[in-house]
Order: structure tokens, then C-alpha cells, then sequence
């Protein structure tokens, strides 16, 4: 076929992009400088937290607070199954153990019921995901999460944006995470950031992301000393200056973001509205809309799938379960069976095309694809 591919997601860089990663490399300060608190602090501000500590990854910003919280052998973390994998690896690689709540059947966040029946004496922490970039239930979660002397986290990769009553999810989780990788809301490349209003668990994610060490080089200089000291395991997760320049030109960009992923996901909403064959993912107001999820028939999913990607329409299935992983499978004897409900929606779930700079023709394309090939697949079954 002769026609553009159409990807799920991809970023939008403009020339003011172009320009402030330019002026960084210009100015002589590379990483760990000016452009990295500016970008720390602008993203802490917008999500309304008190601290921003940036990452190499949303994975590594997810390690960092796994860090900072002290998990390991012996603990347990009630997660959902409905994620990208980094959201229970962290989990798993520092010996602790995820436990993995069941979705609801509307929406596919984590269900709250689940996370609440499956608190034990070792669970820790909540890890909740803001799926699809729609903030799961704040409300209750925290209330679970009080009631049981539990860290609530929000992996927010999907829903930098997002509100919920006039709250982020980084107002209502102790602890929220964000990923700049170029599909999700803004971009730096790579990237991510860990968000807090808690001064120490910023503080301890900072030191692991800088080799466990103590005080940071500015703080040297400013004493005029050469000590420093190791107080926690660590590595570097660090984000450099270059990236935050480019994230923060990208930030200045989220509310048209914003608006053009809730314009095009509103008009899927109208198209599908009158087409039985495919039923949305429930979206309340304040949704982010990383991803536009539609259920279809789980007799002509796959199908549906290779035909969309044979037509150049880069659909996705966003997740495999991860319960359902050999190393899950291996590490926990996790199986079929355990979240029901994630396993039945996994078989029929199919991720369009979303993201700024999708024209209404590419739009149309989609919707054409989908539906014919989906009234073929129905009527040949
Ligand atoms: C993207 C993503 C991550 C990881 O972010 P990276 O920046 O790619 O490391 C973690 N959790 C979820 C839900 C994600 O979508």
C-alpha cells in the first residue's frame, strides 16, 4: 500500500523546540544545571506537588521511589495487571512482591474492591495506574490506602494533565510518576519524573538517582568541601540538561496537547457512538487521553489487528496482562484465572491512533479501516 503508516502515538516538536535545545547546548551547561531544576520545578508547579525529581526513564523515576520507600524482600505491593510492565518490574527487582488487584470492566483501572480484599499484614504500598491516562478512583484508593497505613503511587505516565474534581492524581497519591518517552504527553527523548509533596521521599530519590550520594555538587561547591558521603544503594538515573530544556519548551505546549487529544478522542466517541461492533473505554471528564481504547468482539480481534496494521494503521493492544509473563508466572505461580476480568478485556481491547498532529484525514482513514474490516470479520464468522 502506498499510504502513510499511522502510528498510535507520536511526539509533536515544533521550532521552539528546536531552538531551546540549541540554546542549551549553547550555553555551555550540559547536565545536572539550570535547565533541569527549571524543569523540575515548572512540572512540580503544574501538577500542583511540592518537589519534582527528574529521571533518565519513567521506569527509573518508578525505582527511585521504589527505593525511597525502603521496598524489598518481605513486602508486598498491590498493583494492577493492566500496565505497561516497568509499573511491577520495579516491584519484582527489588525482591518485593506484586500483588495484582483486577480491573473494572469499564474503564480497566484498577478496581478498588480488588486492591482492598488483598491487603495483608506485608502490604506496603498501592501502585495504582492511571490507564489510558483517565485518573483511577483518588477518593477511595486513598481512603484504602489511610485506613491501612499504605503508600499510595500514581503511575501517571498516561496522564500528565489529568484531573479528576478539580484534583491531579499528584494531589491525591503520596508519591506520582511521569514518563517523557515520545508517545506520552510531552517528550524529552527519554525521561521521566517522580513528583511528592514530601520533602524526604524527594530527597531519597534524588540521592538514589545520583549513586546514593549524600549532598549534590552544588551544595560542595558552595561549602568549599570535597566530602561527601554514601548513605543508600543508588546508580545514574539522572536527566540531562539537554532533555529538560526540551521538555520544558514541550511543557509550554501540554494545554494544546491537551485539547487536540480530547478533540480527536470526542470525535471517535461520535463515530462509534451509532457502530455497535466497537464499545470505547468509559471517559470521564479530565481524562488525559494518552490512549483511545476500544473493545471489539474477542472473535475478530486479532484479525481486526492484522488488518488494520496490513493498511498501514499502527493499532496496539495496550496490555498484555503481566500477571500473565513467564517471569510472573515463574516468580509468583501467577495464571490464568487470577484477574478475570483484565484477562477477558486483554482479549479484546485495541488502542487507535491518537496524538497532536493525527490530521482529520488520517482520522477518517482509521475509522474507515476499522469499520469495514470489522463488518467483514462479523458478517464471515
Ligand atoms: C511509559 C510507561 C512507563 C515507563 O516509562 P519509560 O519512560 O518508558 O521508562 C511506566 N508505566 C507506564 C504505565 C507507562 O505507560
Amino acid at each position: 500500500m502506498g499510504e502513510k503508516i499511522i502510528p498510535y502515538g507520536r511526539q509533536f516538536i515544533d521550532a521552539e523546540d528546536v531552538q531551546a535545545v540549541v540554546s542549551c547546548l549553547e550555553s555551555g551547561w550540559l547536565t545536572t544545571g539550570p535547565a533541569v531544576e527549571r524543569f523540575e520545578r515548572k512540572v512540580a508547579d503544574r501538577v500542583r506537588a511540592g518537589y519534582g525529581v527528574a529521571f533518565s526513564s519513567g521506569s527509573t523515576a518508578l525505582m527511585g521511589a521504589v527505593a525511597a520507600l525502603g521496598l524489598g524482600p518481605g513486602d508486598e505491593v498491590i498493583t494492577t495487571p493492566i500496565t505497561f510492565a516497568a509499573t511491577a518490574n520495579c516491584i519484582l527487582n527489588c525482591g518485593a512482591k506484586p500483588v495484582f488487584a483486577d480491573v473494572l470492566p469499564d474503564s480497566l483501572l484498577i478496581d478498588p474492591q480488588s486492591v482492598e480484599s488483598l491487603v495483608t499484614p506485608a502490604t506496603k504500598a498501592i501502585f495504582a495506574v492511571d490507564y489510558a491516562g483517565q485518573p483511577c478512583d483518588y477518593p477511595v484508593l486513598r481512603a484504602i490506602a489511610d485506613k491501612n497505613g499504605l503508600t499510595l503511587l500514581s503511575d501517571c505516565c498516561h496522564g500528565l494533565g489529568s484531573e479528576q474534581g478539580g484534583l491531579t492524581p499528584a494531589q491525591q497519591a503520596d508519591i506520582t510518576i511521569y514518563s517523557f518517552h515520545p508517545v506520552k504527553a510531552i517528550t524529552t527523548g527519554e525521561g521521566g519524573m517522580l513528583v511528592s509533596d514530601d520533602a524526604e521521599i524527594a530527597a531519597a530519590a534524588a540521592s538514589f538517582r545520583n549513586h546514593g550520594i549524600t549532598s549534590d555538587f552544588k551544595k560542595r561547591e558552595h561549602s568549599a568541601s570535597y566530602v561527601y558521603d554514601i548513605e543508600r544503594p543508588g546508580g545514574n538515573y539522572r536527566l540531562s540538561d539537554i532533555h529538560c530544556a526540551l521538555g520544558c519548551s514541550q511543557l509550554d505546549k501540554l494545554d494544546f496537547f491537551l485539547r487536540e487529544r480530547e478533540r480527536i478522542a470526542g470525535i471517535y466517541d461520535e463515530v462509534f457512538s451509532n457502530f455497535s461492533a466497537v464499545a470505547p473505554l468509559r471517559r470521564e471528564p479530565g481524562h488525559a487521553n494518552h490512549l483511545y481504547v476500544v473493545r471489539v468482539d474477542n472473535a475478530v480481534r486479532d484479525d481486526l489487528f492484522r488488518l488494520m496494521r496490513s493498511g498501514g494503521i499502527m493499532v496496539n493492544v495496550h496490555y498484555l496482562p503481566v500477571h500473565l509473563m513467564t517471569l510472573y508466572r515463574c516468580e509468583l505461580g501467577a495464571g490464568e484465572g487470577l484477574c478475570p476480568v483484565a484477562e477477558k478485556a486483554a482479549k479484546e481491547i485495541l488502542s487507535l491512533p491518537i496524538f497532536p498532529g493525527l490530521t482529520a484525514e488520517e482520522q477518517n482513514r482509521v475509522v474507515d479501516v476499522l469499520k469495514t474490516g470489522l463488518t467483514q470479520l462479523e458478517s464471515g464468522k
